[in-house]
């Protein structure tokens, strides 16, 4: 049996993170996405945005071969992380997700203590360190150290919502991944929860690269350094209009479909 090929070890800099090559994605015989090619800047942080059903989140999933564990999904094309294809047939999926980790729209903590939740995954993936300082480190990083270091064995779902997707952004950085995929990661969350998600979005982004779905253009161009915008065709297929610095895409959008949807004439 052939081994898992390692990726290539992290510690190159490099401008892009990803960079992603003519994406199909299909379920079953639906095309949902068409022909999709973007770089995605390293330690800069990402917006993908358009109408609901335009494919943002089965793209993003693609970028660490989630849509794998979708029944049905089919991808087609390449995803290169430092210049090797996720998708060749040697690389292990599960690496892959440790190097790109994921945050999702509702905040699922394990229903363990708020430091299991650390340490369970840390532990999985072979973990042998301090697990107290990692824990600390994680739940620093992800600024909700001082709100829960006295209560670190009560269960995770004592938190509020916003304390629960920030453990779940700390769980995701205990890892340690280089790139963290984040899916409507504030649609569940109330405004002032949603503000501190996007201000520690903003430190994360100094040591890791963050690409986020979102429905909300506000946010989009509050975090984002990048926006891409997406649309459907007639046959419902999504596909990707625009792509470039946030502050040209929300105030000179070069493609009129993209002016119309961020002025709010259609979408
Ligand atoms: P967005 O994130 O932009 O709202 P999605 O990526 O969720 O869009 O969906 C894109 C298209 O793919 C939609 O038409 C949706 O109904 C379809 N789709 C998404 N997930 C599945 C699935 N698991 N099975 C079948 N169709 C799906």
């Amino acid at each position: 049996m052939c081994a898992a090929q390692t990726l290539t070890a992290p510690g190159v800099a490099t401008k892009y993170a990803i960079e992603a090559r003519n994406l199909n994605v299909y379920y079953g015989n639906f095309h949902a996405v068409r022909d999709v090619s973007m770089d995605i800047y390293a330690r800069r942080i990402t917006a993908m945005i358009g109408p609901s059903g335009c494919g943002k989140s089965t793209v993003l999933r693609c970028f660490n071969r989630m849509n794998d564990l979708v029944p049905g999904a089919r991808v087609e094309g390449e995803v290169n992380l430092h210049g090797q294809n996720i998708y060749a047939p040697d690389v292990d999926p599960v690496e892959v997700r440790r190097r790109i980790g994921m945050v999702f729209q509702k905040p699922n903590p394990f229903p363990k203590s708020i430091y299991e939740n650390i340490a369970w995954g840390a532990r999985i993936n072979g973990f042998k360190g301090n697990m107290d300082d990692l824990v600390e480190e994680s739940l620093r990083g992800a600024a909700l150290w001082d709100e829960v270091k006295d209560k670190l064995k009560q269960n995770a779902y004592s938190l509020s919502g916003g304390q629960q997707q920030r453990l779940c952004i700390a769980r995701a950085i205990a890892v340690r991944p280089e790139i963290i995929l984040m899916d409507e990661p504030c649609s569940a969350l109330d405004p002032i929860a949603t503000l501190r998600i996007e201000e520690l979005m903003r430190e994360l982004v100094e040591n890791y690269t963050i690409i986020i779905v979102t429905h909300n253009m506000q946010q989009a161009s509050r975090v984002a350094d990048y926006t891409a915008f997406f649309m459907v065709d007639d046959s419902r297929t999504g596909y990707l209009v625009e792509y470039g610095e946030s502050e040209q895409i929300f105030t000179r959008p070069k493609d009129k479909r993209t002016e119309d949807y961020i002025t709010g004439r259609f979408g």
